[in-house]
């Protein structure tokens, strides 16, 4: 199967009102292109400085999201152009983000990144510190950061249940602060493997790499 002919089948079950964000963290600027080329303007990545790269050398009506932990310091590289920032999980980062995004005079659209995987190694706040963030002096005062939804990554397993069970509980978040944050507009759950049920959930972004882009090799990486 070609790039394109997996994006054209994904897209074709994905729901209208749900977004597809290209994961093409590891890939080739070769491989975005034939993407690009089948009509595909959202990339997702997880690195800063392979978003910065790939950026600079692509067409400029990309819309590139950053879906990874993300380190203060490197926060100023992707300042300047980047769409949305899924992995929000602390108030000294959105300080930050809210810094350099005053720098270009932008508004950075981000994502609160909520632990719900039973995992240890997944990034990503608790609910009540994500209230925290929300209702914070410091938020209110961040005029170049929107938070406008949620993200999570689920456990990784094959346990539908539980999976059902941890997306179910980001969908309550959501809901939940969506009453007090009306511009609330994106839930971002769901990858290759899971990203129907995440939609079943109420996921209305979905983050999908290998099943576009085939698998990752990080050796030659
Ligand atoms: C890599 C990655 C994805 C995509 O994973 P696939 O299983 O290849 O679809 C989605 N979200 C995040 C945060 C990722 O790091």
């Amino acid at each position: 199967m070609s790039i394109s002919n997996n994006l054209k089948q994904i897209k074709s079950s994905l729901p209208e009102d749900v977004t597809l964000v290209a994961v093409s963290k590891t890939k080739p600027v070769d491989d975005l292109m034939e993407a690009y080329n089948s009509g595909q303007r959202i990339f997702g990545e997880n690195k800063i400085q392979e978003m910065a790269e790939k950026h600079q050398v692509m067409p400029k009506d990309i819309k590139w999201h950053m879906i990874g932990h993300v380190q203060r310091n490197k926060v100023k590289y992707m300042a300047p152009f980047v769409s949305m920032i899924h992995a929000l999980d602390s108030i000294k980062l959105m300080e930050e983000i809210n810094k350099q995004a005053m720098k270009h005079n932008r508004v950075i659209d981000c994502l609160l990144q909520i632990k719900i995987a039973k995992e240890d190694s997944k990034f990503g706040m608790s609910k009540s510190d994500a209230l925290t963030l929300l209702n914070s002096k410091s938020y209110s005062e961040c005029s170049h950061v929107n938070i406008v939804g949620l993200m999570g990554m689920a456990t990784f397993t094959d346990n539908q249940t539980q999976l059902k069970s941890e997306f179910e509980y980001l969908k309550t978040c959501y809901d939940e602060f969506k009453t007090t944050n009306p511009i609330f507009n994106t839930l971002s759950m769901g990858m290759s493997g899971d990203y129907k049920l995440a939609i079943d959930c109420g996921s209305n972004m979905v983050r999908v790499g290998s099943s576009i882009f085939g698998a990752r090799n990080y050796t030659s990486n």
